[in-house]
């Protein structure tokens, strides 16, 4: 992999100590999703009140690329308003298909931003899009997302 070596210390790191990798009881909003190419599979759990999401956690079995996407995205959201976490949410969608630059997108995504790298590997786009697929779908109100 050719990621900037910033880039590849942030995905490895939250791949290898995923956070808030955990069921969430009681939870609002949770949603399955799957990224059938790739064979990656992940829960996500949101605890939303009063338009803010309180907590958020997924769970599954995927490649590295899909863990640490779920887990940034995780790290990320906790805290935010749901029209907050949409935003974001469309500016890693934006950065992944190649309509902004990972490198322009730091002051504003910081970690996230290491997502960008991916973009290079356009057969993996869809496993770090997961997460963030999945997390839009569970806020809709539906349970089961794919990447197809
Ligand atoms: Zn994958």
């Amino acid at each position: 992999m050719d990621l900037t070596d910033l880039y590849q210390e942030i995905i490895l790191d939250h791949n290898k100590r995923p956070r808030n990798y955990r069921a969430l009881e009681p939870c609002t909003h949770h949603a399955e999703g799957r990224n059938p190419l790739c064979g990656d599979e992940l829960t996500v759990y949101l605890l939303v009140k009063d338009g803010v999401i309180q907590d958020v956690t997924f769970q599954g079995e995927g490649c590295a690329i899909s863990k640490a996407s779920a887990s940034l995205m995780t790290s990320a959201l906790k805290g935010k308003k749901v029209e907050e976490a949409e935003a974001v949410s469309e500016q890693i969608k934006d950065m992944l298909t190649g309509k902004t630059e990972a490198a322009d997108m730091l002051d504003t995504l910081g970690d996230l931003a290491a997502l960008g790298g991916v973009k290079q590997f356009p057969q993996r786009v869809k496993c770090a899009t997961l997460a963030w697929h999945t997390c839009e779908t569970a806020l809709t109100g539906d349970t089961e997302a794919t990447t197809e």
